[in-house]
């Protein structure tokens, strides 16, 4: 499946802000965003330009498909699966978001960042109510049962992160038991659980043009 290859500090620089794409570093004081906070390119540190309302919006789609790591086609699909829900497009478009399975292991604990936990997906670390998925995508449902595989639990680096999961807070829709490394999704995300810096309404008028 296709995914963005590049580097990723670029696209913080890019958005203005940390977006935590890789892990321990974006703590650290290696963040390009502490060293060099201003947009990449040869006019990087030009003079700011004046943003249109069709660029801030645009801003912010990118911003959002960037935190997720989801390609435009298949941002638009969940946009328009958001549209088709009752209730609030902006908020159903996150909501879908964070059910991805690579997202959920992110938020677990299970990954310094959503790009290690979907190559973790992508390895066939987790199952999902039993069975093995591999495929970053995946959507989670509700009362659904994510567990790192028995013989990965023996990995060096599962069992690093299982340890620093044990230390974490999971958002409130997800309860995890760090013994069984076993998260369960309890409720489906409210938006007030969901601490992306983005303003969704954005992305419903930039596509509603
Ligand atoms: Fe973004 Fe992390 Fe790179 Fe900092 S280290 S610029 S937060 S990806």
């Amino acid at each position: 499946m296709a995914r963005y290859t590049e580097a990723q500090c670029r696209l913080c620089r890019r958005e203005g802000m940390k977006l935590y794409l890789k892990g321990d570093r974006c703590y650290s004081g290696k963040c390009a965003i502490d060293r060099k906070g201003y947009a990449p390119g040869m006019h990087g540190q030009g003079r700011r330009q004046k943003v249109s309302e069709y660029g801030t919006q645009l801003r912010e789609k990118q911003k959002t498909r960037r935190v997720y790591g989801v390609l435009e086609k298949q941002f638009r699909n969940y946009f328009e699966k958001a549209e088709r829900q009752q209730g609030i497009t902006g908020e159903n478009l996150l909501r879908l978001l964070e059910r991805r399975l690579d997202n959920v292991v992110y938020r677990t604990g299970l990954g310094s960042s959503r790009v290690e936990a979907r190559q973790l997906v992508r390895h066939g670390h987790f199952t999902v109510n039993g069975r093995k998925v591999n495929i970053p995508s995946f959507l989670t449902r509700l009362g659904d049962v994510i567990e790192v595989r028995e013989k990965s639990k023996e990995s060096p680096r599962l069992k690093e992160l299982m340890d620093r999961a044990a230390d974490r807070t999971p958002p409130p829709w997800l309860e995890y038991e760090p013994d069984q490394a076993r998260g369960r999704i309890v409720a489906l995300p409210a938006r007030d659980q969901i601490d992306v810096p983005v303003k969704e309404h954005l992305i419903v008028e930039l596509y509603s043009r």
